[in-house]
């Protein structure tokens, strides 16, 4: 059995408990090195092998599932932040299908919601946005032209940008060039929930400097809209007075 496992953000305790589990019980652990935070690996048994999957390509990754499971042993594969966001699983999950070897999913904290955990931040304030838009600019991995940052952008929504941090200036002419004013507040969240975390707000025409001045070019969310400003907000309706719910009948005026 193959457990695909959400490693959390980076701060070894927002793992999930049923993913620390699975961890403690496995025979074969193949973890993202290059964002799952190793400290989890300390919750494996002394006997456990234990892969680092940055190093492998995904022919290897699959044959070590395949050798394990031939061996009836227990395989968690440990993916950073949530499984179903840019987590190539489902080329993996294919190849388990066509093996006939089973596997299972549990969730993990995506680094988005570590990022709004990092600045307190609520994405969907009423008044102002009421989506979150998650994306990536096109970088070697192509983008369908529909979900353009400038496509995408013209929504006015919140947007959060995962795999761009690498190219912020090219980010920001796409969003400047879509019709966003260079003062539109943005957030940028270096390793979120991570002991050497940074995080910073600034507006479209500060960014790509402060991410030069502190050396952030991976790791790294650019999240942009008028939401990151948390200000000029309506109230939530569910708690006004006046209105009622299942739970509450309102007072009327
Ligand atoms: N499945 C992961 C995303 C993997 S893609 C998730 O749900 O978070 C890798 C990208 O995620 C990085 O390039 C970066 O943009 C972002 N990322 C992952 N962990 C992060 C963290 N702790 N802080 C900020 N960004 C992070």
């Amino acid at each position: 059995m193959i457990h695909f496992v959400g490693a959390g953000p980076g701060a070894v305790d927002l793992i999930t408990v049923r993913g620390k589990k699975l961890i403690e019980e496995a025979d074969v652990i193949i973890y993202a090195g290059s964002l799952v935070n190793p400290e989890l690996l300390k919750y494996a048994g002394k006997d456990t092998e234990i892969y680092d999957s940055a190093k492998l390509t995904l022919d290897q990754v699959l044959g070590l599932m395949k050798a394990a499971d031939d061996e009836k042993k227990n395989v968690v594969r440990l993916h950073t932040g949530d499984p179903s966001i840019y987590g190539a699983i489902r080329e993996q999950m294919d190849y388990l299908d066509g093996e006939g070897i089973p596997y299972d999913t549990t969730p993990g904290v995506s680094s988005f919601c570590g990022a709004a955990a990092a600045l307190n931040m609520e994405y969907t304030l009423p008044g102002i946005s009421q989506s979150v838009i998650i994306t990536r600019m096109e970088g070697r991995t192509p983008v369908p032209e529909r979900e353009s940052v400038e496509a995408l952008s013209a929504h006015g929504a919140t947007m959060v940008f995962f795999l761009s941090a690498g190219d912020i200036g090219r980010l920001v002419e796409k969003l400047i060039s879509s019709g966003r004013h260079k003062d539109t507040p943005c957030a940028l969240v270096y390793k979120a929930t991570w002991d050497d975390e940074m995080k910073f707000v600034c507006t479209l025409d500060t960014l790509e400097k402060t991410a030069l001045d502190y050396g952030i070019n991976k790791t790294a969310l650019i999240i942009v809209g008028e939401t990151v400003a948390q200000t000029g907000y309506e109230k939530s309706r569910l708690y006004a007075p006046d209105f009622s719910t299942g739970y509450r009948k309102g007072q009327e005026s």
